[in-house]
């Protein structure tokens, strides 16, 4: 297995070979990119540990699937803290180096996380970062982030977003809008450990989804 057998674009291989290092697919990745990055861009409930590779499984599912000619957002990344939003930015932009690809991140609002400012200006960038109600209100308060031309919709480290209510209706109403504005988007869950009760959750809400444990 290598990751020319993946169909990437050139950029991607040169990322991830020059900028990343990387050499081959670890097992995680071998095992999921096949089904995230082809047709039909299977639904995907994936529990690795931290350390596996899994970040790159869903980073290279969000930058496969964007159109750089097209300056709207395209993937969107939901994660449980600013922390993994900081992180998860980093492997992107590393990543997508050579691409052309460009980023927005809630993390980058330079605000005490009890002071909410609204974005007036409307994303223009293709991948956006961050986490769910600060996401739910750039889209339903301030309109400043179209969901209209999402393709895939990422929940990193599912299993905390999805165990706690109030993160669990932010992380759902999103997922309902974009799939209300536009045709329906891949989703992939990704997290270290999924409690039974998320698990099943997530089985039952999520169709057609493949669940994999490496
Ligand atoms: P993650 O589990 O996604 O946090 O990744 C853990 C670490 O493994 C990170 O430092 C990655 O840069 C590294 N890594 C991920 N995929 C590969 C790969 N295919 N080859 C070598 N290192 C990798």
């Amino acid at each position: 297995k290598s990751f020319e057998d993946l169909n990437l674009s050139q950029e991607l291989l040169q990322g991830l070979y020059s900028e990343m290092k990387f050499e081959k697919p670890s097992k995680i990745q071998a095992a999921t990119l096949p089904m995230i990055v082809s047709p039909p861009y299977q639904n995907l409930i994936a529990q690795a540990h931290n350390g596996s590779g899994k970040t790159t499984c869903f980073v290279l599912g969000m930058l496969s699937r964007i159109d750089p000619q097209l300056k709207a957002p395209q993937a969107l990344c939901v994660c449980p803290t600013r922390e993994l939003v900081n992180q998860n930015e980093e492997v992107v932009t590393r990543m997508g180096r050579y691409t052309g690809i460009t980023t927005a991140s809630t993390a980058t609002v330079e605000t005490p996380s009890h002071l909410y400012s609204s974005r007036r200006e409307k994303i223009v960038d293709q991948l956006v970062i961050g986490t769910p109600g600060t996401l739910k209100r750039w889209i339903t308060k301030d309109k400043a982030l179209d969901t209209r031309n999402i393709k895939i919709l990422v929940f990193d480290e599912a299993d905390q977003m999805f165990d706690q209510d109030g993160f669990q209706d932010d992380s759902l109403r999103l997922w309902r809008d974009i799939n209300r504005s536009g045709k329906s988007c891949q989703v992939l869950l990704f997290s270290a450990t999924f409690s039974e009760k998320v698990k099943s959750f997530a089985m039952k809400t999520i169709p057609k989804a493949n669940y994999i444990f490496v």
